[in-house]
């Protein structure tokens, strides 16, 4: 695998070269929000200038388009993710939205009590807080399953919280957090021993590294468009046809039906089933765009430099001596994002002195509150890489390190 061209691909973002206070800005919170190449925002005004309609297969020219546009973006998504086809992939608002799809349609209807939800102790609060209320509602019981000291999962503790009175496991492909990378086949498996389903959240995982869900066998898998050069406003659920057929919408309405009486309604096939309303449209198309941007960098290509970076990060943290980093040692099991704290120094103020250098971070709890009680810190600094980032970049995180050690000595 060849090095990605940074020069070439920073050209296609132009907000790479925004300055404050005449300091270029370094964005290093990839892990919340990626930046958007042109093509991508190219495809998405060009539909608004000479295609936008509305879909559902109108009878004019412009809604024949516009439905097509649509649709074939599913069909991208499929291909992309090795899914069987469009029936199998639905346009949500975000991963969060993914989430609640399937807890709402399938866990109020299928849990209950003496039947159990296998979640992992670094799960996002998407998931977490998502099957934790739909458990509460529905007299269900949740296990987490525990990480180890270097923050991978205990897979002899996975082995004894999946038993036969799971009935779905959610686990995080990669943490947001710690950036670990969990072995979701080997837990996909360990469900499917028991008759349990398999919830994959795909939203650190799907953007840097090749995905195939069926390779990994799971059941439902989820992610997000604007963590992977896409716009915001659109996610994906992936579920197996024949779960998603037997599944109740989530939500109803215009688009969704087939027929409708005043006394009751059946529904459209999939994955329009699960898509009441005016869709995400423009957003769809640029999805689209946006992995064909991607694949055309080459997703393994785009693995190998997040994770060059993300070690480079890890070794230039670790040698100042007063960071902490969380999660694994730089290798195969470890993403392209860094968790740390300096020792003297709340997060907090860490991302504003960072800030100071147009250096972007984020700090907080970063939506797994649990998990950082776990790890005893109420929050904590992440950079977090993509396909334009150097290794000038990290050079400028640390220096601006050393200047809030100074600061606040
Ligand atoms: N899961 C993980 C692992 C995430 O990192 C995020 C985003 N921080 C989400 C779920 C939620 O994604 P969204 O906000 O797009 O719904």
């Amino acid at each position: 695998v060849g090095a990605l061209d940074v020069e070439r691909i920073r050209s296609d973002f132009p907000i790479l070269e925004r300055e404050f206070d005449d300091q270029q800005v370094v964005y290093l919170d990839n892990a919340a929000t990626t930046q958007t190449p042109d093509p991508v925002v190219d495809a998405m005004s060009d539909y608004y200038r000479y295609t936008n309609s509305n879909v559902h297969r109108g009878i004019h020219h412009l809604s024949q388009e516009a439905s097509e546009a649509y649709e074939r973006a599913h069909d991208r998504v499929a291909e992309f993710i090795g899914a069987g086809g469009r029936e199998e992939v639905i346009f949500t608002k975000n991963t969060t939205e993914s989430e609640n799809l399937v807890a709402y349609s399938w866990g109020l209807n299928e849990l209950g009590p003496g039947d159990e939800v296998v979640l992992t102790e670094m799960e996002h609060h998407a998931s977490l807080v998502t099957w934790q209320q739909i458990a509460n509602q529905t007299g269900a019981d949740v296990k987490y399953i525990r990480i180890d000291e270097d923050g991978r999962l205990d897979m002899d503790h996975a082995r004894e919280c999946i038993t036969d009175d799971t009935a779905i496991l959610s686990a995080v492909h990669v943490s947001n957090t710690l950036g670990t990378v969990n072995p979701v086949a080997e837990l996909t498996e360990l469900a499917h021993e028991h008759d349990a389903l398999s919830f994959i959240d795909g939203a650190q995982a799907v953007p840097n590294r090749p995905v195939d869900v069926e390779a990994i066998d799971a059941d439902f898998y989820a992610f997000s468009g604007h963590k992977m050069a896409g716009p915001t406003g659109i996610g994906v659920l992936y579920g197996k046809q024949h779960l998603l057929e037997e599944m109740e919408p989530y939500l109803y309405g215009g688009g969704m039906i087939r027929k409708v009486t005043f006394e009751d309604s059946t529904w459209a096939d999939l994955p329009w089933k699960f898509e009441p309303g005016t869709p995400q449209i423009a957003e769809a198309v640029g999805l689209e765009a946006a992995i064909d941007y991607l694949e055309e960098i080459g997703m393994e290509r785009i693995q190998s430099h997040e994770e060059e970076l993300a070690e480079y990060a890890y070794e230039r943290l670790e040698a100042e001596g007063d960071v902490e980093i969380y999660g694994p040692e730089p290798g195969p099991d470890r993403s392209g994002l860094v968790g740390f704290n300096l020792e003297s120094v709340h997060a907090h103020d860490l991302a504003s002195i960072m800030n100071d250098h147009a250096v972007a971070i984020r700090a907080g709890d970063h939506c797994t509150q649990p998990l950082h009680d776990k790890l005893g810190v109420a929050a904590s600094a992440r950079a977090s890489f993509y396909v334009y980032n150097t290794r000038e970049e990290v050079d400028k995180l640390v220096a601006a390190i050393d200047d809030a050690r100074q600061l606040f000595a």
